[in-house]
Formats: C-alpha cells, sequence, structure tokens
C-alpha cells in the first residue's frame, strides 16, 4: 500500500526538523526527484515542499559577492538583472539548459544538491570559487562535491543558498558545453573563469564529478593563450573523446574570454 506525507514548511529550521525525522526527502522543481519517486517501488515517501519558505527564491549583490537562494529557477537566473551583470556566463549557462518548462520548475539547489555530473552548475561553481551554503554551514565549492552524485551534505542539511564572488574576485568567466542532443543536458562543459589570483579551470560531465583542471590552468599562466592548450593532459578519468572534448571547448572559452 502506499504512503505518502505531504509538508510545506514556512521557514527552514521547520523543513530541516522534518528531515530530521529520518526517511524524508526535499522537493525543490521536482524535475528529477519527481519522475524518480515515480520509478521508485516502494511508493511510500515524506515530500518536504520547499516552495513556500521566504526568501529562498531572493537574489542578492553585496562586497563582491552575489547570493542566490536554492529554489531560484533557472529562468529567474537566466534573466535576473543582477546576475546577467555580474556573472553574465551563469546567466548564460541557466539559460542554455533543457527546455522552457524544465527551467522554469527546476532550481539551482536541486541541481548542486543532486550533483548530476551531467549538470551545467558543478562544474561552473568549481570554476567561479562559489560557496554552498547550507542552513549549518558555507562550504567552498572545491569541498562541496566529492564526486558523481555525491556531496559534502550530510543526510539531514539543506542547500539554502549559494554565494559567486563578483569583481573584483571574478574578472571574468566563460562557460562552454556540448549539449548531449538526447539527454538535453551537457555530455561535457569546460568554465574558465580570470579571477584576482589566476585563471581557473573546472571541467563537467566527466564520471567522476566536477574537477578543476590544474595542468589549463598552469598552461595559461596569466595570459590568454588559446594555443597553450592544445597538447594539455586530459582532466582526470575522461576518455580520450571526453578529453578532447574538453580541450576544444577550454579553447572556444579562452577565445570568447579574449575577444
Ligand atoms: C529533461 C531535463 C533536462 C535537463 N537538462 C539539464 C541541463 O542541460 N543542464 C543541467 O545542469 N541540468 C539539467 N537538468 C537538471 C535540472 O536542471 C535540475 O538540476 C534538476 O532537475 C534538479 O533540480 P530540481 O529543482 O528539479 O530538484 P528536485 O528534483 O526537486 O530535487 C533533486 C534532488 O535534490 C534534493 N534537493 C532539492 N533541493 C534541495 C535543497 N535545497 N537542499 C538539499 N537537497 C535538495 C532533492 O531532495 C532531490 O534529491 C535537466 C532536467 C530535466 C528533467
Amino acid at each position: 500500500m502506499s504512503s505518502w506525507r505531504y509538508h510545506r514548511p514556512a521557514t527552514v529550521a521547520e523543513a530541516v526538523r522534518l528531515l530530521d525525522t529520518g526517511g524524508a526527502v526535499l522537493l525543490a522543481g521536482g524535475q528529477t526527484l519527481v519522475p524518480a519517486l515515480a520509478r521508485t517501488p516502494a511508493r511510500s515517501a515524506t515530500l518536504v515542499d520547499l516552495g513556500a519558505i521566504a526568501g529562498l527564491r531572493d537574489i542578492t549583490a553585496s562586497d563582491a559577492e552575489i547570493r542566490i537562494g536554492a529554489m531560484a529557477t533557472h529562468t529567474r537566473i537566466a534573466t535576473d538583472p543582477v546576475v546577467r551583470q555580474g556573472i553574465p556566463s551563469l546567466a548564460r549557462l541557466a539559460f542554455d539548459i533543457a527546455d522552457p518548462q524544465v527551467r522554469n520548475r527546476a532550481t539551482i539547489g536541486g541541481s548542486v544538491a543532486y550533483a548530476d555530473p551531467a549538470g551545467d552548475y558543478p562544474a561552473a561553481c568549481l570554476g567561479l570559487s562559489a560557496t554552498v551554503i547550507t542552513d549549518r554551514r558555507r562550504i567552498p565549492a572545491a569541498e562541496y562535491f566529492t564526486g558523481a552524485f555525491c556531496t559534502a551534505l550530510t543526510d539531514s542539511e539543506m542547500v539554502v543558498a549559494l554565494s559567486f564572488p563578483t569583481f573584483p574576485q571574478l574578472l571574468r568567466a566563460a562557460y562552454v558545453r556540448l549539449p548531449n542532443r538526447t539527454a538535453r543536458s551537457a555530455l561535457v562543459g569546460v568554465m574558465v573563469a580570470e579571477a584576482e589570483s589566476g585563471f581557473q579551470v573546472a571541467v563537467g560531465g566527466l564520471a567522476s564529478g566536477p574537477l578543476r583542471w590544474p595542468e589549463a590552468e598552469a598552461a595559461l599562466d596569466n595570459r590568454l593563450h588559446p594555443e597553450a592548450l592544445q597538447d594539455l593532459a586530459c582532466p582526470l578519468g575522461a576518455s580520450d573523446y571526453l578529453a578532447h572534448m574538453a580541450r576544444a571547448l577550454a579553447v572556444r572559452a579562452v577565445q570568447s574570454l579574449a575577444t
């Protein structure tokens, strides 16, 4: 017999309390979770819908960072003037995801919580040195993504927002993806960011989850010269094909930054 429970808390504290009781799952845009639940033979779940929590969709800018609430949809991120001005590469990335139906429902919080290696946000968060803000701590993206579909979140922890550095910490960035036309996700995606401290390059789409690409960062050596990327060693775990594509996308990202 199926047994479903549905809660729609008004605060983060209440959502986390419900999560803490065990067996509950957070529901954000539902674009991944709902089809997954429909396939679950047990047909029993406690859903904690985050849609009524005030402030979780907010996008604000302050002190050289943009804070994006976990429930901000891809459409919101693609069209928000603060994101478009401060991190245009992120707005563009959001605009290129799937189709309007998915973009109008799916959220950045759901995306980073799910940590699909084919997702676009994980590599972007890594390349842009984002910080994942949960109900209890701040986790740098480099420590947050621990593998494919794996994160540093504990079972009862909830993503509340993401913080992205902006100027002067981030000077400019470009994200280029090779779309997987069948799955409508990215086959491989590369974020190249020019930060105060130098170039940051991250690759998504690898079986191992998103990775920084130190060889590419060293090759750029503080100068925008795409030819330095042509013969680079592959990112860890990439097949020959993905490595080839990652190099080609990195070159395109650097070229777009140079123009
Ligand atoms: C047809 C299709 C095409 C897609 N194409 C792309 C693409 O090209 N690029 C791309 O990046 N993504 C793509 N996606 C994925 C999509 O963008 C979302 O990232 C994904 O569906 C999850 O977001 P959601 O808000 O729907 O989360 P949900 O489905 O509601 O939740 C996903 C998981 O995250 C957990 N969760 C949700 N919110 C939180 C939170 N705040 N804290 C902790 N845990 C949480 C849930 O419990 C669940 O386990 C695609 C999805 C579909 C259906």
